[in-house]
């Protein structure tokens, strides 16, 4: 009987240590999206931005022909006055032209003011453009590797997942229908620890103080102990409890 116990709660810790594993590479599966994504956002910002400054760059150059329309139809206008003073006998018209011909002017020399600006911001920003561009392209190869390590990762994490689910599987049907049952109701509720060892007098699971002769029955190994506090499995693991 002794052997017996012994021999079960080593099948038990056997069994344990597989769903352990199946947990630790589930959840390890389920933080590859994850990763992937933080570094999909890492690529995102930066062609976000170069995307942004590309628009930006646009939008100058829509400034820009709209500015110079402006100064073309003001310098047909000063064109049409200068024309019209040449025919005009009329001395106040003439002034009055003239008057025009300058605000027309001053209003043209404004304008190319603008333009001269808009397209220093333009030159400043091609620089930026081209810098981001770069940096775009080196992201964008990085995010590639990373995604391509992920996957490997996943693919190794999967086989592995279902290589120990078979072992799982293999442990489960090498026990007793009913001890497996137990231990199954336990795990769920208590994983990922159904069997705890006895620490110094107390449970490795919920570590409560055991009884003194819940103890000696854990170490005579003759019948099955669960904690009275936390219902797990109770087994001696040496003095040290290791
Ligand atoms: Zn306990």
């Amino acid at each position: 009987m002794q052997s017996n116990i012994r021999e079960l709660l080593e099948s038990l810790l056997r069994l344990q240590e597989k769903d352990v594993r199946v947990l630790k590479l589930e959840e390890e599966l389920l933080r590859i999206p994850k990763e992937k994504s933080v570094h999909e956002q890492k690529y995102e910002k930066v062609r976000l931005e170069w995307e942004a400054r590309k628009k930006e760059l646009q939008e100058l150059e829509v400034q820009r022909k709209r500015l110079e329309l402006e100064a073309q139809a003001l310098r047909d206008r000063i064109a049409k006055y200068k024309l019209q003073q040449m025919q005009t006998r009329k001395n106040d018209q003439y002034q009055a032209l003239g008057h025009e011909i300058e605000l027309a002017s001053q209003e043209v020399a404004r304008i190319e003011d603008q333009e001269l600006s808009l397209m220093e911001q333009a030159e400043i920003l091609k620089g930026r453009l081209q810098e981001l561009e770069s940096q775009v392209r080196a992201e964008k190869l990085q995010f590639e590797e990373n995604v391509a390590a992920l996957e490997a990762r996943k693919r190794r994490l999967e086989e592995e997942l279902e290589k120990t689910r078979r072992q799982v599987k293999e442990a489960e049907e090498k026990l007793d229908t009913e001890l497996l049952r137990k231990y199954r109701r336990i795990w769920q509720a208590r994983k990922p620890l159904a069997l705890a060892p006895v620490t110094q007098d107390s449970c490795g699971g919920c570590h409560m103080k055991i009884p003194r002769q819940t103890v000696l029955d854990v170490r005579s190994e003759k019948k099955w102990v669960e904690c009275e506090n936390c219902g797990r499995f109770l087994y001696w693991a040496g003095e040290t409890g290791v």
